[in-house]
């Protein structure tokens, strides 16, 4: 681990300011926030990450879920996952946050973990985390290990010849079908980003993960209204039950109004090198009834256009299974 800077920051302009320093302070200088810990501290152990500047935030008063006047909801970045998934409302009015939640990490973990930290998890390629391969990611300009290398659970949707990392957040396909907004502010003022918008394809700049600046701080999330009479589904599936990632997951959100589906969404994870909604599927499931074979049509444009790399061509048919079993179990 290198040497680095540590401040703690006590409301959010002093955070905001601490990062907008960070930055003129020294050229190329980077500057974190250190939340929770959970993905950075390991990261700085391996020498991937290798900040100049680390702001401790935990003192912001971030850690509130709270109900908005216009029947959304209102989650502080620094609400630990736990927490989250617990919150009477979130269990009642978006479970399918609450089952994405706890089908990730450890107890342990999602104790620690929080919302924004959430929202910023990097990829457990294995390439990535070794700083003596090629990796666009953590180097860019040095290559891509992982197309000719180990590939089995990397992506399937959404690559490029630079990069096919997945992200690895279960929360961040649940707030993708809940079709959550992300509040941030930086140097610049404040602004809101739809999540459809927030995460970034690799492309040519696999580095590039979001639409974060440097020193932009995450505040809070907000959800819509819930919807009346959905049922919410998060179906994740791994090598093994527990503490492992997703190979393939499905955020099923859907209404069904007499036989018929009246709104969809479905989001997947594990397949995609960001969280994958596809409205493709949604069109597919629209007016249609609770039918099987209309399932796998759905799930077939779901993952219309999937590019499987040399080991991890089964999650082409995981994923379809995936997408098929959850709309089963959210329709009944
Ligand atoms: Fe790095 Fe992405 Fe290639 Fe993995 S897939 S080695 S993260 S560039």
């Amino acid at each position: 681990m290198e040497m680095f800077r540590f401040t703690k920051a006590v409301d959010v302009p002093q955070a905001v300011q601490a990062g907008a320093q960070a930055k003129t302070a020294q050229q190329g200088a980077q500057v974190r926030f250190i939340a929770g810990g959970t993905t950075l501290l390991d990261l700085m152990k391996l020498n991937v990450e290798r900040p100049a500047v680390v702001v401790d935030i935990n003192r912001l008063p971030l850690d509130k879920v709270e109900k908005l006047p216009n029947g959304g909801l209102k989650i502080g970045a620094l609400v630990r996952n736990s927490d989250l998934a617990h919150d009477p409302i979130v269990q009642r009015d978006y479970s399918v946050l609450s089952q994405a939640l706890l089908s990730g990490a450890s107890a342990q973990l999602r104790n620690m973990a929080t919302t924004g930290g959430n929202l910023l998890q990097r990829t457990r390629c294995v390439y990535f985390r070794n700083d003596a391969m090629a990796c666009n990611k953590r180097e860019p300009g040095s290559g891509c290990s992982a197309i000719e290398g180990e590939n089995r659970t990397l992506a399937i949707l959404g690559g490029s010849k630079d990069c096919i990392a997945t992200n690895p957040s279960d929360m961040n396909v649940a707030l993708t079908a809940l079709e959550a907004v992300v509040h941030i502010q930086g140097a610049k003022g404040e602004r809101d980003v739809p999540i459809g918008e927030f995460f970034l394809v690799p492309g040519s700049t696999p580095q590039r993960e979001n639409v974060l600046e440097p020193g932009d701080l995450i505040t809070y999330v907000t959800l819509p209204p819930p919807k009346t009479n959905t049922k919410q589904v998060y179906l994740k599936l791994r090598d093994r039950a527990s503490y492992e990632f997703a190979l393939a997951s499905a955020a099923i959100v859907v209404e069904v109004s007499d036989g018929k589906i009246s709104y969809a969404r479905v989001a997947m994870g594990g397949v995609a090198t960001k969280p994958w909604r596809s409205v493709e599927a949604e069109r597919v499931l629209l007016s249609k009834g609770l039918d099987a074979k209309v399932f796998r049509q759905a799930a077939e444009a779901a993952l219309h256009g999937a590019v499987p790399q040399s080991e991890n061509g089964f999650k082409v048919e995981l994923a379809k299974r995936c997408v098929v079993h959850a709309l089963g179990m959210a329709t009944g």
